[in-house]
């Protein structure tokens, strides 16, 4: 990471490299949304991002966006917060209560949870589907094979809240036939909400038809290591 590159200057490329993707795509630029990545980075970095016109956030644990984002979003009431982590079910309720979207909901007991969460705060965040494409046994996300009729059963308990589909391709592999896989279960179903692509892949992603791309390292640098 070249230092003399500030973190505007990043995201700009990042934004560039984007608009490139959607346009050779023939896809309009503006059908995809960049969520900027910020999990381990401090306050000041996603300050310095929004003072660069971003507004959507990445957090992956509940703990740390539930101390950063708060205060934010008081001065910055267009700021949108989406959780990308593996959630547990007694995060759901802090979950529910700060996130716009839930990004990585893979199994019956998290519905449950988020439900019942959504009912007592009298809010539900937009809801994606988590699928573990490349069926790997410690990753998040619900097995391929049953997919189907996990969707199934969210879209009647969630209606319009539940918005679409996200994945994470093993690191290992050619990412494109997850993405595929991903965008052919969003046709059926109808579900208009495609997450995927990260700093290494993100271009590809957009040419498969992602509409969220989660860009860390790219916009944010390396991530410090946790205390
Ligand atoms: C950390 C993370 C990202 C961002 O990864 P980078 O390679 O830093 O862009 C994207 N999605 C999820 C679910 C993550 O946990």
């Amino acid at each position: 990471m070249a230092p003399s590159l500030s973190l505007a200057d990043r995201l700009a490329d990042v934004r560039t490299r984007m608009d490139s993707a959607a346009r050779a795509a023939g896809r309009d630029p503006a059908s995809v949304t960049l969520v900027a990545v910020s999990k381990f980075h401090p306050a000041s970095s996603v300050q310095e991002a929004i003072a660069a016109g971003q507004t959507v956030f990445g957090e992956n644990r509940v703990q740390e966006a539930a101390a950063k984002f708060p205060p934010l979003r008081a001065q910055n009431p267009d700021l949108r917060l989406h959780l990308i982590g593996g959630l547990q079910t007694n995060k759901a309720k802090d979950a529910v209560r700060i996130a716009d979207m839930i990004e990585s909901l893979d199994r019956p007991a998290l519905a449950d949870a988020l439900a019942h969460a959504a009912e007592s705060l009298g809010r539900m965040p937009d809801l994606l589907i988590e699928v573990n494409t490349g069926d790997e046994p410690q990753k998040f996300g619900v097995p391929k094979e049953e997919a189907d009729s996990f969707i199934r059963l969210c879209r009647q308990r969630f209606g319009g809240s539940l918005r679409g589909l996200m994945c994470i391709p093993p690191a290992a592999e050619d990412p494109t036939p997850h993405f595929r896989l991903l965008r052919s279960m969003a046709e059926t179903h109808g579900l208009p909400v495609l997450s995927m692509g990260m700093s290494a892949d993100y271009p590809v992603a957009i040419a498969e038809g992602a509409t969220l791309v989660r860009v860390g390292t790219a916009i944010f640098g390396p991530r410090p290591a946790l205390a």
